[in-house]
């Protein structure tokens, strides 16, 4: 994995400089994409409050304190985290009473509440008093890929720091250090940025068959064939179970068209590998490919809404075709 100062390096540069200055807030929300690092800049800068040895105002990471954190063994650096699809109450009232048992002397103390949008409303709620009166030393960091999802109040009290994807290029070379191929490291890095998932998702089969499957799909459109129509129902909605693996079908859609796009340019291959289906669609014409993209990309923005995923599919692969043969 990349170090956080690799990954963040900007971020944890700040940190750095703020807590040097003796500026650090008590209440922070990290939020950004999954794999952009926030739990590891939550756990970076419990180790630079605790480390016995700081380098150069970094933790130094190998100190007993350091491993400590790094191992959840330090009993003043307190994380909460999901169990299963929600944080449980329990789990929360634990941190309750540990946060009021903060001294008042000042003594550093770190909250770290992971996928804070897991809460329960009551469980959130129940913690603004110690977002309104932190205790003297209390650090209380939340982590989400969903802030909005967070009450309102909660926001307004904390400092919340948005966190950028990583660069391609590290997620890329993190990818292919991970094992993953060449031929799917472009395009998973083209998916997501959380390495560990990326990695666990080259070695799923399922994502494989899936892959084979959407680039079936995508040969079908560039020959203008209409049994893409029923494509839809017997090879790819049969491959999707969750809203994830729907949205992702939509992704690895919008990249091969926007690699065709690319192509039909004449420039370089960007993520893709080559493969029959991309050849067939980069011999479109650069407005046909411009108008499929943006028809998936539309197909993206209602995901979320009610219409389900096969009819969803089927009205995009219908305008595609229609937009092929003008
Ligand atoms: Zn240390």
């Amino acid at each position: 994995m990349a170090a956080i100062t690799e990954l963040q390096g900007e971020l944890t540069q700040q940190f750095r400089q703020i807590i040097a200055n003796d500026q650090l807030s008590q209440a922070y929300i990290f939020a950004g994409a999954r794999g952009t690092g926030k739990e590891a800049l939550a756990q970076w800068i419990a180790q630079r409050l605790f480390c016995t040895n700081l380098q150069d105002g970094m933790p130094c990471g190998e100190c007993a304190e350091c491993k400590r954190i790094a191992s959840g063994n330090n009993p003043d650096v307190l994380t909460v985290r999901p169990d299963g699809l929600s944080i449980k109450t329990e789990a929360v009232r634990n941190l309750k009473e540990e946060m009021s048992k903060s001294s008042v002397e000042g003594h550093a103390r770190v909250f770290i509440i992971e996928d804070a949008d897991k809460m329960t409303v009551s469980a959130e709620n129940s913690l603004l008093k110690f977002f309104e009166e932190p205790l003297p030393g209390m650090l209380i960091i939340l982590t989400t890929t969903a802030k909005n999802q967070l009450l309102p109040t909660v926001l307004s009290r904390a400092q919340i720091i948005n966190f950028p994807a990583p660069a391609r290029k590290l997620v890329l070379a993190q990818l292919r250090a991970g094992g993953v191929s060449t031929h799917l490291a472009g395009l998973i890095a083209g998916i997501t940025s959380d390495i560990p998932g990326g990695i666990a998702l080259a070695a799923d089969e399922e994502f494989t068959n899936r892959l084979g499957k959407i680039l079936g799909l995508c040969s079908l459109l560039a020959k203008g064939d209409s049994l893409a129509f029923p494509y839809i129902q017997t090879d790819i909605v049969k491959q999707v179970t969750g809203r994830d693996e729907q949205r992702q079908v939509l992704q690895i859609l919008g990249l091969v068209y926007s690699e065709a796009l690319s192509r039909s340019y004449g420039r370089e291959p960007l993520v893709l590998p080559d493969s029959d289906a991309l050849t067939e669609l980069s011999r479109q014409s650069s407005a046909q490919l411009a108008n499929a993209l943006a028809v998936v990309l539309e197909g993206t923005g209602l995901l979320n809404s009610n219409v389900a995923f096969q009819a969803l599919l089927e009205q995009l692969v219908l305008r595609i075709l229609k937009g092929s043969a003008a």
